[in-house]
């Protein structure tokens, strides 16, 4: 090979490289030099039981002057499988629990007849724990407030996979601004900041899909969503 030729293929691997690292750090599957330091979770010590009683009376953004209930989450803590939804309706800030509504049942059918797992089986939790009022999407810094209460919930319950319900918790789960159409579909490491893994555990894998309620206004996601779920279910059979 003559020289010039070595050149060109050394420009097009460093051109390649280059894209290759742009593209991971917008999906924030690795950390520029630039970034903040990660600081400790202010939760870092807390078990479940804790982190639930200082939910419950929490004030630090101002959904708490809304909301009638905090939505912490629910069902089994040993679990493999998390659903991460965005934050709860007016069913789940009357009952205190995440996924009750009409988009819960879908949730629990997809969950029950399509997957043949029990609800009680795997655990749900919402990005946000306090209804925004009149169903608004969360604020950033509403999300940037609470998100510490989800962090460290999925550090103690360690699943393998966790599903992101729509665009606000798969965005979340991975750090990136990729809307759900993109990014449903296919599995990725979870990189939420700040999380901490056991040295002996890998990071969840996050499953991007569609948010019940929007399969309620589009069932013809339904069919996208069976596809997502049949991969998580082949994944933790491995
Ligand atoms: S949404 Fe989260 S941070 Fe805001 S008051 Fe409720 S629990 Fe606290």
């Amino acid at each position: 090979m003559d020289r010039d030729s070595l050149k060109k293929d050394y420009v097009e691997l460093v051109a390649s490289v280059r894209e290759y690292v742009e593209e991971q750090l917008q999906l924030g599957f690795i950390e520029s030099e630039m970034d903040e330091p990660e600081r400790e979770s202010p939760y870092a010590n807390l078990d479940l039981p804790a982190l639930a009683t200082d939910a419950a009376s929490c004030t630090k953004c101002p959904l708490h002057e809304t909301r009638n209930s905090v939505v912490f989450g629910i069902g089994n803590t040993e679990t493999d499988l998390m659903f991460i939804g965005e934050a709860p309706g007016a069913d789940e800030d009357r009952q205190g629990e995440p996924f009750v509504g009409r988009a819960g049942q879908l949730l629990t059918q997809i969950i029950e007849a399509g997957m043949k797992l029990k609800r009680e089986d795997v655990y749900i939790a919402n990005v946000l724990k306090c209804r925004p009022p009149g169903n608004r999407n969360p604020e950033a810094d509403e999300v940037e407030t609470c998100s510490p209460y989800l962090v460290r919930q999925i550090e103690l319950i360690q699943p393998k996979v966790i599903v992101a319900l729509g665009s606000f918790a798969a965005q979340m789960m991975l750090g990136t601004k990729i809307g759900i159409t993109k990014l449903r579909g296919e599995f990725y490491p979870c990189s939420v900041p700040g999380l901490r893994v056991l040295p002996h555990r890998k990071p969840p894998m996050v499953m991007p899909t569609y948010h019940p309620a929007y399969l309620l206004r589009n069932p013809g996601g339904k069919r996208d969503v069976w596809e997502d779920v049949k991969k998580v279910l082949a994944f933790l059979a491995e």
